[in-house]
């Protein structure tokens, strides 16, 4: 039955081969700008001492129990997760009563459950626009449930920068009515971020053309370090009365990769009947995400739920945001002076002009490819990198080592 002309062999995930060719290179140099996780100076995992003390509460519980959570999640925490994104209690759709919130399987399961709910009862024009380039699992998501795919540019090769103007022309000429995918903060893979006045002018764009936002959130207060600021984008868009949706992810801002904690929101606009649509959006919701999942895992969302609930904790939450964000920050300075200081051909601003998690260096493939080989320092092809790898003990190292692949 299963022959390789029904089944053929498929590709091993890209990033997935790159975290194993690392992990088999025996150079006691190596390095690993591939990963997209957090570590601390010592290239090691690192669990946020908040979240090792809502653990700590948590397994204290005497009341501590394995049952089903509800279908939709723990209410705790949804509700919790829609007032972070949103901006606090005081965000209109909150307050309004139009906003609906699923407990996902983390962000990619969010990502899915949005995609599908849209597959499912979307009218507009059911075409996805996602960012040239984007998170490369985008493009499978929305395929796995057939709403067809095109793109928008997003990254200028000239300036490392935003290619504002190439992705204005391509939203202006698509269909009335399509979606558009956008990412909320910290931009993956470039680390290329809009700047407010130009969500701006993609918010009165999108307006005009009647294009549906579908907000992916996997880096908030990771990318600035500061909540509100890393969800402004988000919040000026529901200030402005759109209807949207938001895939949101824990797993960075966290550190709680495997936990699969995330949430799916749905934010209506506002109108008399908001109350009873965001009600009628609910129920669908319901039933897509009993028919996949039942009812999503439980630990990663508890431990977020103790923070996000408690005061103290989240300030604490805060303070290790900020040491992550900042500990990332002083690194793109580092490499940025290093390269500078070697006299590297080219231009290295876009090294601290980029933002959160990644960087896209302008490294060529085969420049990629000889770094790897000649220098050990694992990253993707496309020449991004994970600035989490670099640390005060082998920046340097790799500083010299972009500079001699780019002579
Ligand atoms: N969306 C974007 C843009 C991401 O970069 C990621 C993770 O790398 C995700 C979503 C989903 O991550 P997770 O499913 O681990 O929350």
């Amino acid at each position: 039955n299963f022959t390789a002309e029904v089944v053929p062999q498929a590709p091993e995930d890209p990033l997935f081969g790159l975290m194993r060719a690392y992990r088999a290179d025996q150079d006691p140099n190596k390095v690993d700008l591939g990963i997209g996780a957090y570590r601390d100076d010592n290239a090691k995992p690192w669990v946020l001492p908040v979240v090792k003390k809502a653990d700590e509460t948590l397994r204290n519980d005497p009341e501590l129990n394995h049952e089903y959570a509800p279908i939709a999640g723990i209410a705790s925490f949804t509700s919790k997760a829609a007032e972070l994104i949103l901006g606090g209690a005081d965000s209109p759709a909150i307050r309004e009563k139009r906003v609906t919130s699923v407990q996902t399987i983390s962000g990619t399961g969010a990502v899915h459950l949005g995609a599908l709910f849209l597959a499912r009862f979307y009218t507009g024009s059911k075409k996805v626009y996602l960012s040239d380039p984007t998170w490369a699992n985008h493009n499978q998501i929305f395929s796995n449930v057939g709403i067809p795919i095109a793109k928008y540019p997003y990254f200028s090769k000239e300036t490392s920068g935003l290619d504002f103007e190439g992705m204005k022309a391509a939203l202006h000429g698509a269909p009335e009515g399509s979606i558009v995918l956008l990412h909320a903060c910290a931009h993956n893979p470039t680390g290329v971020d809009p700047t407010l006045e130009q969500w701006k002018e993609i918010a009165e764009l999108l307006r005009v053309k009647k294009h549906f936002p579908f907000f992916d959130c996997a880096y908030q207060g990771f990318a600035s370090g500061d909540l509100m600021k890393d969800n402004a984008a988000v919040r000026y868009f529901v200030e402005q009365g759109f209807e949207l949706v938001i895939a949101q992810s824990f797993a960075k801002n966290f550190g709680l990769y495997g936990e699969r904690a995330g949430c799916f929101h749905v934010v209506t606009s506002p109108a008399s009947d908001a109350e009873t649509t965001i009600a009628r959006i609910a129920s669908q919701l319901a039933i897509l995400q009993r028919s996949e999942i039942s009812n999503p895992p439980l630990y990663g969302a508890r431990i977020a739920s103790i923070v996000l609930n408690d005061p103290k904790l989240f300030a604490e939450w805060e303070e290790n945001l900020r040491t992550m964000s900042g500990r990332i920050i002083t690194m793109r300075k580092a490499l940025r002076a290093k390269l500078e200081e070697l006299g590297t051909p080219g231009t290295w601003n876009h090294i601290t002009d980029q933002i959160g998690m990644f960087s896209f260096t302008g490294l060529t493939e085969p420049q990629v490819l000889k770094i790897r080989s000649d220098f050990h320092i694992y990253m993707t092809k496309n020449g991004r990198i994970s600035m989490a790898g670099l640390n005060t003990k082998n920046v340097e190292y790799v500083a010299k080592a972009i500079d001699k692949i780019v002579r």
